[in-house]
């Protein structure tokens, strides 16, 4: 179904935690961008750019608070929330009013030039516009590797996911209605929008350095984030543990059967070496085991708690 006119209502949601640096300058490059897209008459005249504090440590409140743009509102969450639950909560927040929302980091680091063309996409009938990287220079080479080895383990596990493509998107109101209805609390926004299904596009552009303030996605957090990920999506792990256990076991009943040979040949005093060998080796397996099994317990632990995602405990005043 295409989208066409009059031009969409569109919202701009972006994450801040501890961006209070790179605010102001992102504020006045997406203003400038919903000027320009409201003169071409590309989208509404009361388009606009939601910013979601979540909850940061340093001022960025008090700087959304303060944003001159003309197209701003912001919404401050209770606590700390994370990415994921900081974007949720901008897209319920403004879901009553926008025909389209785009989702991008407060640093810019996506390319806002190709916001257009995702535009455009929507205009033609996409539901779900995805922004996909094509270079990853910028990136250390640590983040460029697991990156790789993300995605590649994603796809082998069968789950459907866009390589390069982080939470830079564009989404219809309907797909985030649907999206909605997805009452997770273990949020990888990445592994359940494709599930969504309708008519999706995808637009690249070269990503770029950040331009101030610090990543918040440091090694450690990447790496449990891509944990999160496959094991929100995949139940491969723990089957994988199955055919690992049998393994083990059948390699358990050669070495039974050898040893029993070497008792009857009256050879038993050595051994150590290899005792100590599976002892070590079989705790290692069990210890991996009750790992992954742990890690699919929490989470059942933490969905059936049903607890609310997150809670706004402050909103600038309605578009300025
Ligand atoms: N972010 C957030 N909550 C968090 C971590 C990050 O809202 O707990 C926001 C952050 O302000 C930024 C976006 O998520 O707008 C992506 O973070 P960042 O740019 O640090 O990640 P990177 O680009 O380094 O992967
Ligand atoms: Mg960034």
């Amino acid at each position: 179904m295409r989208h066409s006119d009059p031009p969409p209502i569109l919202a701009i949601i972006v994450p801040c935690y501890i961006e209070a640096p790179v605010l102001p300058a992102t504020d006045k490059e997406l203003s400038a961008l919903l000027e320009n897209l409201k003169s071409v008459g590309k989208v509404a005249e009361c388009s606009y750019v939601v910013y979601v504090d979540d909850r940061s440590d340093d001022n960025t409140w008090e700087v959304i608070c303060g944003l001159t743009g003309n197209h701003s509102k912001g919404i401050r969450l209770s606590r700390h929330s994370g990415h994921q639950v900081a974007l949720m909560a901008g897209m319920e927040y403004a879901l009553d009013s926008f025909d389209c929302c785009i989702t991008i980091d407060a640093d810019l680091q996506d390319d806002i030039s190709v916001i257009p063309n995702m535009i455009d996409a929507y205009r033609r009938g996409a539901d779900i516009v995805y922004g996909v990287r094509t270079n990853r220079m910028c990136d250390s080479r640590t983040k460029r590797i697991t990156a790789a080895g993300f995605y590649s383990t994603m796809h082998k596990l069968g789950v459907e996911c866009v390589s390069n493509h982080a939470d830079f998107r564009l989404m219809s109101s309907r797909a985030v209605e649907d999206l909605l209805e997805y009452k997770e609390r273990n949020l990888f926004l990445r592994g359940i929008v494709p599930l969504l299904g309708y008519d999706q596009e995808m637009v690249y552009y070269k990503r770029k350095e950040r331009t101030a303030g610090i990543t918040k996605y440091p090694l450690k957090k990447m790496l449990d984030f891509a944990a999160d990920g496959i094991t929100s999506f995949s139940v491969t792990p723990v089957r994988m543990l199955l055919w690992l256990g049998l393994a083990v076991t059948a390699i358990g009943l050669g070495i039974g059967i050898y040893t029993l040979v070497r008792h009857f040949m009256g050879e038993t005093i050595e051994g150590w070496t290899s005792l100590m060998l599976s002892i070590w080796f079989c705790t290692g397996v069990l210890l991996i085991g009750l790992g992954i099994i742990g890690e699919y317990i929490g989470k059942i632990y933490i969905e059936v708690k049903q607890r609310p995602r997150y809670k706004i405990s402050d909103k600038t005043e309605s578009p300025k």
